[in-house]
Parts: C-alpha cells; sequence; structure tokens
C-alpha cells in the first residue's frame, strides 16, 4: 500500500471520508501528538488499528469527536463537574472516561464498561472529525511501544505501507498524550498525567486525585502497565543532582568511540555545554512539546542517549517525568 502524506484541504478530507467509511484508518495531527483514527463504530475498522500498530488487544483506545458533537449518543452518565471542566479545558488536551451506552465497537475499550473521550484543540483534527461527523477511535500513530509521532514524517517512518493517508498538520504543540481523567466517581481522578495537570483539574471542581497503582489491585487505566516511548537505541537517564556524573560519563562514551548524545534541558546545557546535544528546551511547555521529537532525533544520530531529568518536577513535568522514565527503561 502507497501511504499519501497531504495537507489538510477539501481534497485531503474527501479522500479521508472514504478510507474512513470503507473500514480504513487515517493518521491526523492532534495538538498532542498524531493519531491513528478509524470509525469507532465499525468493528473491523477498530480492530485493524490495534494490527497496524502490534497494539496490546487489553489496551483501550480514546474516541475523538469534534467540538459540537454530543456525547449523550456515547456515554450514560455525565456527572456536573465533567460539565465544568469542559468548559474551562476542551477542545483540548483532556481526555475524560465516562460509563459506557455501548454504542461504539466493544473493541474500543477492550471489553471495559466505560468509554474514554476526548476532543483535541487542533484545527486540523477539528476540521477532519467535523467532516466526518463520526467518533474516531484513535490510539498514537506510531508501533506499539515506539516513540508517539509528533510530526506527519514521524508517522510516516513507522507507518509507511501500512496507512493509506496522513494528513500533514505540522508538529504537534503539546507533545506528550492527553491527560487521562477518570470521570465515573464522584471524584475526578488522573490515570494518566499530561499538560491538564491535577492540581488544573482541582482548581475547577474542588478536588481531583491521583492514581497510583497498587499491588495486587485490578488495573485502571490499562496502557499505563505497558513498556512506551522507546527509542531505537540505548539509553540512561540521570537524576538532576547527578548531572556532573552524567557528563562524565557522556564523555567517557565518547573516548571509547561511541556516538553518545547528551539529552537535558536548556539549563543543564549552559552549565556543560556538550557537543552532541538534544537540548529539550527552556520551560516545562517547551520541553514537553520537545520530549519526543528529540528522542527520535536522537535515535537517528546517536548509538546511546546519555538524559538528565530537570530540577523542576511538579506540574506538567509529573507527565513528562512520566515518560521520560519509562522511554529511558
Ligand atoms: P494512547 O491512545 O496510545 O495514548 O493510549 C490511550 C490511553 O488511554 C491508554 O493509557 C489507555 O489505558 C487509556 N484509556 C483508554 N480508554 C480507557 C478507559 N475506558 N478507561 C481507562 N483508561 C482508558
Ligand atoms: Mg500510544
Amino acid at each position: 500500500m502507497e501511504t499519501k502524506i497531504l495537507p489538510i484541504d477539501k481534497d485531503s478530507l474527501a479522500l479521508s471520508k472514504s478510507i474512513i467509511e470503507r473500514g480504513g484508518a487515517v493518521a491526523f495531527p492532534t495538538e498532542t501528538v498524531y493519531g491513528l483514527g478509524a470509525n469507532a463504530f465499525d468493528d473491523a475498522a477498530v480492530r485493524n488499528i490495534f494490527a497496524i500498530k502490534g497494539r496490546p488487544s487489553d489496551n483501550p483506545l480514546i474516541v475523538h469527536v469534534h467540538a459540537g458533537y454530543d456525547i449523550t449518543k456515547l456515554v450514560s452518565r455525565i456527572p456536573e463537574y465533567t460539565k465544568l471542566l469542559a468548559k474551562a479545558f476542551l477542545p483540548g488536551p483532556l481526555t475524560m472516561v465516562y460509563e459506557s451506552h455501548n454504542k461504539v465497537s466493544a473493541a474500543v475499550s477492550c471489553g471495559l464498561d466505560t468509554l474514554a473521550i476526548r476532543v483535541p484543540s487542533h484545527g486540523g483534527a477539528q476540521q477532519f472529525l467535523k467532516y466526518l461527523d463520526l467518533p474516531i477511535a484513535a490510539p498514537s500513530a506510531n508501533i506499539s511501544k515506539h516513540v508517539s509521532p509528533v510530526t506527519a514524517q514521524h508517522v510516516y517512518d513507522d507507518l509507511k505501507g501500512r496507512v493509506e493517508l496522513v494528513l500533514d498538520g505540522g508538529k504537534c504543540s503539546g507533545g506528550i498524550e492527553s491527560t487521562v481523567l477518570d470521570c465515573t466517581g464522584d471524584i475526578p481522578c488522573v490515570l494518566r498525567s499530561g499538560l491538564v495537570t491535577a492540581d488544573m483539574i482541582a482548581q475547577v471542581v474542588g478536588e481531583c486525585h491521583e492514581y497510583v497503582m497498587k499491588e495486587g489491585e485490578k488495573v485502571r487505566s490499562p496502557g499505563m502497565k505497558y513498556k512506551h516511548y522507546s527509542p531505537n537505541c540505548q539509553t540512561v537517564l540521570f537524576e538532576y543532582a547527578e548531572r556532573s556524573k552524567a557528563f562524565e560519563e557522556y564523555n567517557k562514551l565518547l573516548n571509547e568511540g561511541r556516538r553518545a548524545y547528551f539529552m537535558c534541558d536548556d539549563g543543564i546545557f549552559k552549565e556543560f555545554h556538550p557537543q552532541n546535544i538534544l537540548n529539550l528546551g527552556k520551560d516545562e511547555r517547551q520541553i514537553a512539546a520537545n520530549l519526543y521529537d528529540k528522542l527520535r532525533e536522537g535515535e537517528t544520530v546517536a548509538d546511546i542517549i546519555v538524559a538528565v531529568a530537570p530540577e523542576k518536577q511538579d506540574g506538567v513535568m509529573v507527565g513528562v517525568m512520566n515518560r521520560m522514565r519509562k522511554a529511558f527503561g
């Protein structure tokens, strides 16, 4: 199969509609990462998404809808606080998990009785979703366990020959996947951290829990148990306090003839000025936006990435550090 990368316009939207309507998959941009979308009502199309990615069959998908879509068609109980959260954060990088009506394919939620829904803010994503006027089940558009894609080229590098169309909406501005929030209880609970933080949610609705996986308990966010975001090269991660040791290690590797690259934020870069640098940027938003792009760049230039965790670890950095630790094993 030939894989086309096209800008989002009348022609590519019409093509995406014909692909989706005959049960195919289309990759599209969002403000977090690129998604690989299929009609959520179409069982075979949803199963095909798992096959294309090599995704474990117990890792549920998020359904994406346009801003005007009536979600009461899909879910049964919509707590009052979700309306406040929608007003504050949607469209945007917040996924809310509701009790499901079981209207979409059972493969979307992998047998769970809940459904995760997201309204992306990316203009191209909204155009695509509005044009189709369908709920689109979409995981990130990468091979399972690889680094999530934040450009159309990243999608192409992973899925060339496996998808017909990649809609190109430029580099994703957010850079890490959406916050996943369980909204089935009286108090919302963050299952996966992201750009909308637990503090931001608590400010709107008064209280917000953060899920910690306990031994022996049934996992509430199946996706979180898998290895993720890994670049195809060796990696080693040092804590902020050990940054001098990290720089020594990087130099030692270079002296041994290794193609070592140093990944850190701009502050740490200015302390050491390494030659082979994967600079994550100045603040938490830049670091989130650059992380996957720099991991993908790293695997093409380096045989080992030596990374240092930024000093700040709260707020948006909770989500960033969660990805960094998974990427670096
Ligand atoms: P991805 O699309 O690859 O970013 O993965 C989607 C994430 O959403 C995974 O971590 C899933 O575990 C989570 N997710 C999707 N649907 C549900 C659901 N019904 N309940 C809890 N988590 C969900
Ligand atoms: Mg993913």
